[in-house]
């Protein structure tokens, strides 16, 4: 069996009057904050389809749904990581597991884990013992430790059939 693994990483920016979705859950931020971006700006799913199109080489999900192409404006991102595992599948690749680390001050996401978990593994035709959804603060340092994003850190491991 051959393997491959893959990186990802992503920040959004964190203002008001934006959703706050992650995992494909709407989150309530204390701060009324939400994320901003071109698609409804879930940095945990983007970090994890680009560790996804990493481990296979197919570059970034810039170039897969590019932000200057109004068929992605609002995307919802679990819509774009099918497509990436439609992709991943075309080429003769399963996922054997993915593994994510949100950093965020705000909110707790410790009651919404299991939940995106079960999402995203749905969505990517997976176990939920397959994908690893872990979140963590940045003890307040740093832009992330300001709010003035949410950032994402994802793995994933490829095998072929
Ligand atoms: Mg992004």
């Amino acid at each position: 069996m051959q393997l491959r693994i893959g990186n990802g990483y992503d920040i959004h920016r964190l203002v008001p009057g934006r959703p706050l979705i992650l995992g494909g859950q709407v989150l309530d931020h204390p701060g009324g904050l939400g994320l901003d971006g071109h698609s409804d700006a879930d940095v945990l799913v983007h970090a994890l389809m680009d560790a996804l199109l990493g481990a296979l080489s197919l570059g970034d999900i810039g170039r897969h749904f590019p932000p200057d192409d109004p068929r992605w404006k609002g995307a919802n991102s679990l819509e774009l990581l099918e497509r990436v595992m439609a992709l991943v599948q075309e080429q003769g690749w399963r996922v054997i597991n993915v593994d994510t680390v949100v950093v965020a001050e705000r909110p707790r996401l410790k009651p919404h884990i299991d939940t995106m978990r079960a999402a995203i593994a749905s969505r990517m035709g997976l176990e939920p013992s397959q994908v690893g959804v872990k979140a963590t603060t940045n003890e307040g340092l740093g832009p992330t430790g300001r709010e003035e994003g949410i950032a994402c850190h994802a793995v994933a491991l490829l095998g072929t059939p």
